[in-house]
């Protein structure tokens, strides 16, 4: 495939404006339109609304295992950042592409969609899957529905690429994630008469003490992975909020937290463990002034972990289709751990850009990783010949 025919898709691509917040489905429309008439058969998965879909396309012998490719068609918004030129306009100039979505990850899906024109469904011995999905930039929700479904399929992939930008590395890990709002619901009064309230700012702050307390524990002695620059799991509070005025004890807060987990440790099981000191703790102690106070906890997003061996089949092959020997795991999460903690597919992260140029202002690709991920599925198309 030539890079030009790369950035004419590119170009086609960055121009919907498929910021998480809007439908997906102008740019599933074109993919499929796209695919039809090169052998592909797609399949789209709605979400409840039917206003966001996955587009789940298969070329070549679908009964027996083969390959998936997996990316996202959702970008971050661009609002508040100060970009030179449209952000939806591609603009290619110093052997670099720039454009909303480029790096993260439009530049890989563009690179999947030229390849798929020189695919020969009579010539594949073995079947390329595209999983494209929506809403990965807001947790990973999109993919659940192509994971679930690939999970209760009787043929299952040898293996699962997902282009999240590493700069055309072989990664086998990054770390699982739970994120928890907290509502502390207490009960108000004149702060001249304390004791015969519930301060919900004060039961919030000791619930904070506590999920320190844990990150102080993990830190400290907690399961290793030495293979992230965070080497061990991180509990964290983002928000904290409650009260109105001085004279007032407070009937309500709010806790946001996260956890962040290696392979070892089990972000539910955390969670688990700081909603049951709220519940068997702190709430009695609530509920003993007032009975209907107490925390309510709502975990709204989270992704498992990537945890697969370096030994593994699917890992050689990312080494041997990207000529390289290494691998590594990173910082952020990506749809790689639902497709093998779920589908039990097992799965790396290997795609083009550098992380660091995603989510920004002038957010860009070197088109050279454009050319040198064309490669790697150039190669992987041709493993699938034989
Ligand atoms: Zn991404």
């Amino acid at each position: 495939m030539s890079l030009d025919r790369i950035i004419e898709i590119l170009s086609a691509l960055v121009a919907f404006d498929t910021t998480s917040r809007n439908s997906n489905l102008a740019i599933i429309d074109w993919i499929e339109r796209h695919l039809d008439g090169l052998g592909f058969e797609s399949e789209r998965i709605y979400d409840a609304t039917g206003q966001k879909a996955n587009l789940h396309a298969t070329i070549g012998p679908a009964e027996v295992p083969g390959y998936i490719l997996s990316g996202h068609t959702d970008v971050v918004p661009v609002d508040g950042q100060v970009w030179s030129g449209d952000p939806f306009s591609l603009r290619v100039a110093d052997g670099r592409a720039y454009g909303r979505g480029v790096c993260d990850m439009k530049g890989f899906l563009a690179v999947c969609l030229a390849a798929a024109e020189k695919m020969r469904a009579d010539e594949l011995k073995r079947p390329i899957h595209l999983a494209f999905s929506y809403d990965e930039e807001v947790g990973c929700v999109g993919a659940r529905g192509i994971v679930e479904r690939l999970a209760k399929r009787p043929v299952k992939p040898l293996g699962c690429f997902v282009g999240e930008p590493t700069q055309m590395g072989v990664v086998i890990g990054h770390k699982g994630k739970r994120s928890v709002h907290v509502k502390v619901r207490g009960f108000a009064c004149h702060s001249s008469l304390a004791p015969q309230g519930v301060n919900a700012a004060e039961f919030a702050a000791l619930l904070v003490a506590h999920i320190r307390g844990l990150a102080d524990r993990l830190a400290a002695e907690g399961a290793r992975d030495a293979m992230y620059d965070v080497p061990f799991s991180t509990p964290h509070v983002g928000v904290l909020r409650g009260g109105t005025a001085l004279n007032i004890v407070p009937d309500e807060a709010e806790i946001v937290f996260e956890v962040r987990t290696i392979g070892a440790d089990d972000p539910d099981v955390l969670v688990e463990g700081i909603v049951r000191h709220a519940r068997e703790t702190l709430e009695p102690r609530m509920t003993a002034v007032e009975p209907a106070a107490g925390f309510d906890f709502h975990v709204f997003a989270g992704f498992p972990g990537l945890d697969t061996a370096p030994e593994a089949e699917v890992v050689t092959l990312a080494k041997s289709l990207a000529g390289s020997n290494r691998h590594s795991k990173v910082a952020f999460g990506t749809e790689a751990g639902l497709f093998e903690y779920i589908a039990g597919v097992p799965s790396v992260v290997i795609g083009p850009g550098s992380i660091d140029q995603a989510h920004k202002a002038d957010e860009w690709i070197a088109l050279s990783e454009l050319e040198r991920c064309a490669r790697f599925v150039e190669r992987l198309v041709e493993r699938c010949r034989i």
